[in-house]
């Protein structure tokens, strides 16, 4: 898998990245990565610069994680709950048409990607003002318009101010007329990489097809609440340390918490079925 957009290095664009073996810490890590982070977009650079090994070439850290393109950082955060937790779920919304409670599944790491367009990550564009250039959000931009006083006029302005130069300069933002912002809006729209972020459902009870909107970053809040649980079980039956524990990939961790029910009998119901099943009894 690469990246959709990527990162330029040495004036050559490179889409390899390569997250860390997931390990206890590294989800201890990301369920501490909400704490001391204001918002969404601050605490999506905490989890990428804990759980990405390298990016082009480079070794990760938070500043790093600013410079990925907006639908970079949301391709690597899909793809990463995919190594943390590849089984379908189960999305709820509420049918447009009728009102009724739709469940649909998606399987983490399937959503598609609109790979980056022509000139990403930086175009140049003509507009009514002259030539100017214009790159596509990152993570530095995210955090700032998500740091922006709910209370900020001009979010847009504060926006496009840090996207576009002229000749290295700023540019005035305020002389921009609406064609321009159309121009802009869609010029930004063919460069950057995005992920689909809606399903196709049809709705059971009115048969109304309609998009249902997927939160790509939900998981991060939900996953690793269990993770204090599963702690607690190794270090109760096998005495291990915390330490121990919090070294072992998910897999293996997982495996031995299956044991542990296994030597407790809990699978013993699930035996039973299948055994009946088989036509052993
Ligand atoms: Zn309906």
């Amino acid at each position: 898998m690469e990246l959709p957009g990527g990162l330029l290095r040495d004036g050559r664009l490179r889409r390899d990245y390569l997250f860390k073996t997931v390990t206890g810490e590294i989800e201890r890590a990301l369920a501490e990565s909400g704490l001391n982070t204001r918002t969404l977009p601050e605490q999506v650079t905490r989890v990428l610069s804990c759980t990405l090994s390298e990016v082009a070439g480079f070794a990760v850290d938070e500043a790093l994680c600013r410079s990925l393109s907006a639908g970079d950082r949301q391709f690597l955060v899909l793809q990463l709950e995919a190594l943390i937790d590849a089984s379908p779920r189960w999305i709820t919304a509420v049918c447009a048409g009728c009102g009724e409670q739709l469940q649909f599944q998606i399987v983490p790491g399937s959503l598609p990607m609109k790979p980056a367009g022509e000139g990403y990550p930086e175009r140049e564009i003509s507009l009514s003002i002259g030539e100017v250039s214009l790159r596509v959000p990152n993570g530095g931009d995210e955090e700032f318009v998500s740091t922006l006083d709910s209370g900020s006029r001009f979010p847009l302005s504060e926006l496009l101010f840090r996207l576009l130069r002229s000749q290295e300069q700023p540019v005035e933002v305020d002389r921009l007329n609406d064609a321009d912002l159309e121009a802009l809006d869609q010029v930004l729209d063919d460069m950057s990489p995005q992920a689909g972020v809606a399903a196709s459902i049809e709705c059971p009870h009115c048969n109304l097809q309609q998009e249902a909107a997927i939160d790509p970053y939900a998981w991060i809040v939900r996953e690793t609440a269990s993770l204090d649980l599963d702690i607690h079980n190794l270090a109760f039956h096998y005495h291990w340390s915390e330490k121990d524990i919090l070294q072992l990939p998910r897999a293996r961790r997982e495996r031995y918490l299956q044991l542990i029910d296994r030597s407790l009998g809990k699978y013993r119901a699930d035996d039973l079925v299948q055994g009946l099943q088989g036509g052993a009894w």
